[in-house]
C-alpha cells in the first residue's frame, strides 16, 4: 500500500478537549480545500501508485459533496479509510451510501456515558445520537472493517476499559480498537500539562484491557506508548510496530505568509519523541518502540 493522509476539512462539529487540529481549524477554516483541488491531488497521486487514502481531520464527512468524493476516489482505485466522529452516520441515507465506498471506518469514541461524552467532545447530544449512528452502521454494514479510536488523556485514561466495553456492547461492529495516547501537537501541545497522565499509572490497567479485548476477539493497538509501558509479551500491541510509511497532505502557512498545501513524508512514527537513558540498553529501542514524547518528560519521570 502507498498511503496518503489527507486533511481535507478544517471544520468540525465537535470540540474535543484534546483536539490537535483546533489551531489549524481556526487558521484555515476560511481557506477550505475545493473539490477540484482534492480530486486533482488524488488523481496525481494515483498516477504515482498511491492506492490508500485516509480522509481525516477536522471532520472529513463535512467536506462538501463528500459522498461524491468517496465514489470518485473509489473509481480511481483507492482503498478508502475514513476517520470520523461519526455524526454524519446519524443519517440512514448517508450511512447506506458511504459504506458502499469506505473500506475502513474509524469512529472516535473517548467516552462511555452522557457526562463523559459531553466532557470529551463538547457535544451535548452526541451520546444520544450514538445509538442511532451505531445502528445505522450495523444495518448498512457492507463487510467494511470497523475501528474505534479512543484518545486517552488525564480525564479519561482510567476509564479506558469502560469505554472499550461500551463500544463492544453497542451496535457498532467494532473489529479493532486503537488506544491513542495524547500527542503534544498544536493545541494539545499548549495544553499538554492538563492532558498528560502518568504512564506508570496507566500501565497497571493494560493487562485487563488486553484480557477483555482478546476474550472478545477485538484487535488491540496502542499509539504513543513506549513499549516498556505495555509489559513484556505485549510488544505486538504497539501500533508503532505496525506503522507504514505515508505522506500527509495538509494546509500550511509558508515563510511568506501564504496559505499552501504541504506534503510531509513520515517514514516512522517517532515525531516529537525521544530516547531516554534506559533506552540505550533496551531490546525494543529500534523495533517496535518509537520512544516517549519529549514533552512528557517536562511533567513526569520516565
Ligand atoms: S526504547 Fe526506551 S521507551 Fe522504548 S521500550 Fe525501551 S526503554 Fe522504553
Amino acid at each position: 500500500m502507498k498511503r496518503l493522509e489527507f486533511h481535507i476539512t478544517y471544520s468540525c462539529n465537535h470540540a474535543c478537549i484534546f483536539c490537535s487540529e483546533d489551531d489549524r481549524m481556526m487558521e484555515y477554516s476560511k481557506n477550505p480545500l475545493t473539490e477540484i483541488q482534492v480530486r486533482s491531488i488524488l488523481v496525481d497521486r494515483a498516477k504515482k501508485w498511491y492506492n490508500h487514502v485516509n480522509f481525516t481531520w477536522g471532520e472529513p464527512t463535512l467536506f462538501p459533496n463528500f459522498l461524491k468524493l468517496l465514489s470518485f476516489t473509489k473509481k480511481i482505485g483507492y482503498k478508502i479509510y475514513v476517520w470520523t466522529n461519526g455524526t454524519s452516520f446519524v443519517s440512514k441515507s448517508f450511512s447506506k451510501e458511504a459504506l458502499k465506498y469506505i473500506d475502513e471506518l474509524s469512529l472516535s469514541i473517548h467516552w462511555f456515558n452522557q457526562i463523559s461524552c459531553k466532557a470529551q467532545t463538547g457535544h451535548k447530544k452526541h451520546f444520544d445520537l450514538f445509538k442511532i449512528i451505531a445502528k445505522n452502521i450495523k444495518t448498512y454494514n457492507q463487510k467494511n472493517f470497523f475501528f474505534s479510536n479512543v484518545v486517552i488523556n488525564k480525564s479519561n485514561y482510567m476509564d479506558t476499559l469502560k469505554i472499550i466495553k461500551f463500544v463492544k456492547e453497542s451496535d457498532y461492529p467494532v473489529a479493532q480498537v486503537l488506544i491513542s495516547n495524547i500527542a503534544p501537537e498544536w493545541l494539545a501541545d499548549h495544553n499538554f500539562k492538563d492532558l498528560a497522565f502518568s504512564l506508570d499509572d496507566f500501565k497497571l490497567d493494560i493487562p485487563d484491557i488486553v484480557t477483555y479485548t482478546s476474550q472478545n476477539n477485538i484487535i488491540l493497538r496502542f499509539f504513543g506508548l513506549p513499549t516498556c509501558i505495555l509489559w513484556r509479551d505485549y510488544e505486538d500491541y504497539s501500533n508503532d510496530g505496525h506503522w507504514q510509511e505515508r505522506h500527509t497532505i495538509e494546509r500550511y502557512t509558508n515563510d511568506r505568509g501564504n496559505i499552501v498545501l504541504k506534503d510531509t513524508y513520515s517514514p516512522d512514527n517517532s515525531r516529537k519523541r525521544t530516547f531516554v537513558r534506559k533506552c540505550q540498553t533496551c531490546e525494543w529501542r529500534l523495533n517496535p518502540c518509537t520512544w516517549v514524547f519529549k514533552k512528557y518528560l517536562d511533567f513526569y519521570e520516565f
